[in-house]
């Protein structure tokens, strides 16, 4: 099975939606594919405040929603599917997916975002789904009255901890430094809330329990003493990881396997794009990604005329 668009966008978080409500509202033949559910990273964030317009805050849910019905409204396509292969054919780039469809694109966008970063620690990977989780919207109700780690000090780390003191009894946040690096308010209401307790200078060497997660093993860096502490869920938010490794070096990226663009998004082959936290960037915040999806639209736009 074949298909032929003018712009073909990889990735349905903000980045992906905003610029396919672009290219779609500017007339263009738009597909958007996404892997998941629209939204990506954005549709598990139990609720938003630093996006402008809503003074009250948001859920990411829903304004995942809001942003899916929007670019649908201008006829955006969506087709759910990983890109597994992408050849340049002549002026044409060509998409493969896992399930076997050719998709043939004038521009394409890549918006594929993130992962979040596993810790590679001894039982992570046997209690994933099991107490060891990197989503606190999904599995935060699983933890009422229990004791549970959040490993991590950035912005995720904190603003995860604070929405699970709702289920939570109490929540040790355990940093391998002795400050954190996440923004000013969330540590000051960190600091503030009774159920969240501070575990610094320290990391996690061991995932331990029967069935499910029962205890981890704590290492204190500044006297490498060890510790068990008793908890029935780990929550890791240590940063994540880009999601390029399907474009096996067909553009460039930084060191981390970051896209590099310029300011106009645009990558180091004509015609392909790319938007939001898959590309190299100071600043990783929904505000920025929808930002760039548009810059890219445009962009895909602008080829496309002069080609
Ligand atoms: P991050 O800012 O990179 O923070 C990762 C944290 O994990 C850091 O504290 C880091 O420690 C720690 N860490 C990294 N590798 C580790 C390891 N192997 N073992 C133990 N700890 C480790 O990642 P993030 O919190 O996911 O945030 C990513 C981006 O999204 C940031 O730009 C952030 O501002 C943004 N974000 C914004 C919001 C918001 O505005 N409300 C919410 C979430 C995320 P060190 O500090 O020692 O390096």
């Amino acid at each position: 099975m074949t298909g032929k668009y003018d712009v073909v966008i990889i990735g349905g978080g903000p980045a992906g939606l905003t610029a396919g409500l672009y290219t779609s509202r500017a007339m263009m033949k738009s597909l958007l594919i996404e892997k998941g559910i629209p939204g990506g990273q954005m549709a598990t964030t139990y609720r938003i405040e630093n996006y402008p317009g809503f003074d009250e805050g948001i859920s990411g849910l829903e304004l995942s929603q809001r942003m899916e019905r929007q670019a649908r409204k201008f006829g955006l396509e969506f087709s759910s599917g990983r890109v597994e292969e992408i050849r340049l054919d002549d002026n044409e780039k060509v998409l493969i997916t896992d399930d076997g469809l050719e998709i043939r694109t004038k521009a394409l966008i890549i918006a594929t975002g993130v992962e979040p970063k596993s810790l590679k620690v001894d039982g992570e990977e046997r209690f994933r789904g099991r107490g060891v989780s990197y989503c606190a919207t999904c599995d935060g109700a699983f933890f009422r009255d229990k004791k549970i780690a959040v490993i991590g000090g950035g912005d995720s780390a904190l603003e995860e901890a604070l929405f699970l003191t709702r289920f939570a009894e109490e929540i040790f946040i355990i940093h391998r430094r002795d400050k954190l690096r996440a923004t000013r308010i969330l540590q000051e209401r960190a600091f503030e809330e009774s159920k969240i307790k501070f575990i610094w200078d320290s990391f996690v060497e061991k995932i331990e329990g029967d069935d499910t997660v029962n205890k981890i093993v704590i290492r204190n860096l500044k006297n490498d003493k060890t510790e068990f502490f008793s908890v029935s869920g780990v929550f890791i938010y240590i940063g994540s990881n880009s999601n390029t490794e399907f474009l096996r070096g067909l553009v460039n990226l930084d060191s981390n396997g970051f896209i590099i663009t310029d300011e106009k998004m645009a990558t180091s082959v004509p015609g392909i794009y790319a938007a939001g936290d898959v590309r190299t960037k100071t600043l990783k915040q929904i505000a920025t990604a929808v930002g760039d999806g548009a810059i890219a639209a445009k962009s895909a736009e602008k080829y496309i005329e002069d080609k």
